[in-house]
């Protein structure tokens, strides 16, 4: 099926850091299975970074570069779907101003995120312009590529019910040019951190791709298991135990069911216990790791596959910015 003749779909990763366990399993894989299925548009949102980050921007390249080589890492063929860099495609900016002129600021001022953030990220202030447009600039992400639909997890939806608005909004002001997105919902594994909360860099409890695998199993060593089991003899567990929620990704029925088992009657010890689950996480990203490493030596054939992308993804942007312009009088 050639690229025209398939629905479309576009999702991002903010360069905010280097991509986790978490981000992997819970959109990465999915977006490798999506790849054939959809004329697939991934981008890193080094802008979007710029909401929260301002004040060190100078990181944001970095984190661009190690999340392209996640992006490749990870199965991601630039031969299948269109990988580009959201700052190397200025249209983005100049549809995200136009929307900003008919948006009415409680729309932006009700996303879940916008309160949750400010209140999560105390150490910055987030009561700035940029922040508070930041689904809006999503929305003209979207929007720009008319994605029929966009991959997201159920927390995601709000950010999506805006972009359909906005579209509604314009084609109702102007005339007809933006498709209304569909959810293509996604059911993400949990993935636990060190510390037992869900996987985030901004808990400091993640395991990175960019590590080795030497480096993910001493994480894994110190990871926090059923905390009532203090001693060997004491019985476990595995229902609120952090390491068994990785288990449940990475280790095989019949070690997971031995596990289940044996912990509950202190037969296994948690020591022994990770070692079994080290071996399976090295198994499910060893390929990768390896990868990752290989391309990360190879940074100019990154760089190439990310400019053909952006080229092309350019392109698309430049049709819509032509219909947008004459929609509004400004031809
Ligand atoms: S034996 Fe395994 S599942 Fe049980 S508490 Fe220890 S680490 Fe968790």
């Amino acid at each position: 099926m050639t690229a025209a003749s398939r629905r479309r779909i576009l999702s991002g990763m903010q360069a905010t850091g280097r991509l986790h366990l978490g981000n992997y399993l819970g959109a990465l894989q999915n977006w490798v299975r999506l790849q054939d299925e959809y004329d697939s548009f991934f981008f890193v949102a080094d802008w979007h970074a710029l909401t929260t980050a301002y004040e060190n921007p100078s990181d944001i390249p970095a984190a661009t570069r190690e999340i392209l080589i996640d992006f490749l890492a990870a199965g991601l063929d630039p031969g299948r779907c269109t990988i580009f860099v959201q700052s190397r495609i200025l249209e983005h900016a100049e549809l995200h101003l136009l929307f900003s002129m008919f948006t009415p600021t409680p729309w932006l001022e009700r996303v879940p995120s916008y309160k949750e953030k400010q209140e999560t990220l105390t150490d910055r202030d987030l009561t700035t312009y940029g922040f508070l447009g930041y689904p809006l600039l999503q929305a003209a992400d979207i929007l720009i590529y008319k994605a029929d639909a966009v991959p997201v997890g159920i927390d995601q939806l709000p950010h999506l019910e805006l972009t359909r608005e906005v579209a509604r909004r314009f084609n109702h002001l102007y005339r007809s040019v933006f498709p209304e997105p569909e959810a293509l919902l996604t059911a993400y594994p949990k993935v636990p951190g060190l510390d037992g909360r869900k996987m985030s860099k901004s808990y400091d409890n993640a395991i990175y791709l960019s590590e080795t695998v030497e480096e993910m199993g001493a994480k894994i060593k110190v990871m926090v298991t059923d905390p009532a089991r203090k001693r060997r003899n004491d019985p476990g567990d595995p229902n609120v135990c952090p390491a068994f929620g990785l288990h449940l990704i990475f280790t095989g029925e019949d070690d997971r069911a031995m596990i289940e088992k044996e912990c509950r009657r202190a037969g296994i010890g948690c020591v022994d216990c990770k070692k079994i689950l080290i071996q399976g996480v090295e198994r499910g990203v060893a390929a990768l790791v390896e990868r990752r490493r290989s391309l990360a030596a190879r940074w100019s054939d990154v760089e190439e596959a990310v400019r053909a992308g952006t080229d092309r993804a350019r392109g698309v942007a430049r049709e819509t910015m032509v219909e947008v312009r004459e929609a509004m009088g400004l031809a």
